[in-house]
């Protein structure tokens, strides 16, 4: 089997990059499994949910899939209250920038939903086999199918058996910290307001999500350091769930009220991963190239940002380049250089910032984001940068 372009990875990076090379027209086959569609009642949500910036809005709207999701599953973010660990206090508001939202929350499982859906309706070429083995210029399943192509993406996640099977190097630092997921009912209403504290044991963040027939509903986010996290995910549901809520209720001082736990909860361990983003005939897209602490909800955003560069990049190459074109693959690299390295240092240095527990600097960091506090102008460039 030949196309011009295959992509590695079901996900929702690697089927947005099918879907928007098939928008331009280009021959493109996705490799990868079907991802399972959840049949979810109205008041039962997938557990994991994504921040959205109005970039990646506005790129899945072009690429014709954010009209599919469905209202009743989307929250706007109108504001965001970021605490410090000492009297540190940050609020942002879309209305400060002049904007409709801050960004949207949806669940992951939303989002393919629909990108499957539209690609149905396209007819995109998609082999439903996992890749197997892979050398330039061809790619093999699985279960022995053949693609041969001008240009491969890599968007087959963080441990990305195709960046591997390349010879891709990839640099990676644990945290020695998980992120817990899980929902949780409130007793008072978050207004939309996404809230997030940073504090000794970790970050924490509370995400506005859609309420229930029980009330309000947020989505936590917290990275904890592993071994408080690993003694929370070996307890029984019971006590993990009284376990969280105690924690919960000292971290957030009662901000929302009461929480009690409505989901299961989840354990991602977080790393920072940083790989070469192209190779021969080869282009990396997604957490594939990088994978960054979850404390800003950045590392979609940032992987859609990849697929617009590439997607743009390769249909406008000259007509006597091939899509894998080391000079195409070159200009793709230096598009995404400087947002990728960006949004490492500020979501590395802040993990970082807010892990050292010396005095002045607790002091320095908190009165910081008191100083942002009064500067409207540093907090539109902020909302600016959380935008992108
Ligand atoms: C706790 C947490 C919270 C987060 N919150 C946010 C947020 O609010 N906002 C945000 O923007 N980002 C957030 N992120 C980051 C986000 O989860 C990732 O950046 C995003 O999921 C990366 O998508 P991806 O498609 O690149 O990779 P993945 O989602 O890992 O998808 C990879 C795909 O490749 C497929 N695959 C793997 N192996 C093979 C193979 N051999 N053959 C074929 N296919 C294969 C897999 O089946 C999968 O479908 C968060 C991350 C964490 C850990």
């Amino acid at each position: 089997m030949s196309a011009s372009i295959v992509v590695c990875g079901s996900g929702i990076v690697g089927l947005a990059t099918a879907l928007a090379f098939a928008r331009k027209g280009e021959a493109v086959t996705l490799v990868g499994p079907r991802p399972t569609v959840q049949n979810l009642s109205q008041d039962e949500f997938f557990a994991r949910v994504y921040a959205l910036s109005p970039a990646s809005q506005r790129f899945l709207a072009s690429i014709g899939v954010w009209a599919l999701i469905d209202a009743r599953r989307l929250t706007s973010v109108q504001a965001m209250e970021i605490h410090g660990d000492g009297n540190g206090l940050l609020n942002l508001n879309a209305w400060q920038s002049a904007q409709s939202e801050l960004a949207w929350i949806v669940e992951s499982s939303e989002i393919e939903r629909v990108l499957v859906q539209a690609a149905q309706v396209m007819g995109l070429r998609w082999v439903t086999e996992k890749f197997a083995s892979y050398a330039p210029g061809a790619l093999t399943t699985d279960r022995g199918t053949t693609l041969e192509a001008e240009l491969f993406i890599a968007a087959d996640g963080a441990q990305s058996p195709l960046r591997a099977a390349a010879g891709l190097t990839v640099e990676s630092r644990p945290y020695g910290a998980t992120a817990l997921v899980a929902h949780f009912n409130c007793s008072v209403p978050h207004q939309g307001t996404a809230l997030q504290w940073f504090g000794s044991e970790g970050v924490l963040a509370l995400l506005p999500m859609p309420d229930t027939a029980q009330g309000p509903q947020v989505s936590m986010v917290w990275s904890l350091k592993e071994a408080i996290a690993n003694e929370v995910l070996a307890m029984p549901a019971a006590q993990q769930a009284s376990a969280l809520q105690t924690r919960l209720a000292a971290a957030t001082a009662g901000r929302l009220g009461a929480l009690t736990l409505r989901s299961a909860v989840h354990g991602f361990p977080l790393t920072l991963n940083q790989s070469p983003i192209i190779g021969d005939c080869l282009a990396l897209a997604g957490d594939a190239a990088h994978r960054l602490h979850p404390l800003a909800g950045q590392g979609l955003n940032l992987g859609l940002g990849d697929v617009q560069a590439l997607v743009d990049t390769v249909a406008a190459r000259e007509s006597f380049r091939s899509p894998g074109d080391p000079m195409v693959l070159r200009r793709y690299r230096r598009l995404r250089a400087e947002p990728v390295m960006a949004m490492r240092l500020v979501t590395d240095g802040l993990a970082r910032l807010f892990d050292i527990q010396h005095a002045p600097v607790v002091w320095l960091r908190n009165t910081g984001m008191n100083l942002a506090e009064k500067l409207p102008f540093i907090k539109r460039q902020l909302i600016a940068g959380a935008s992108r």
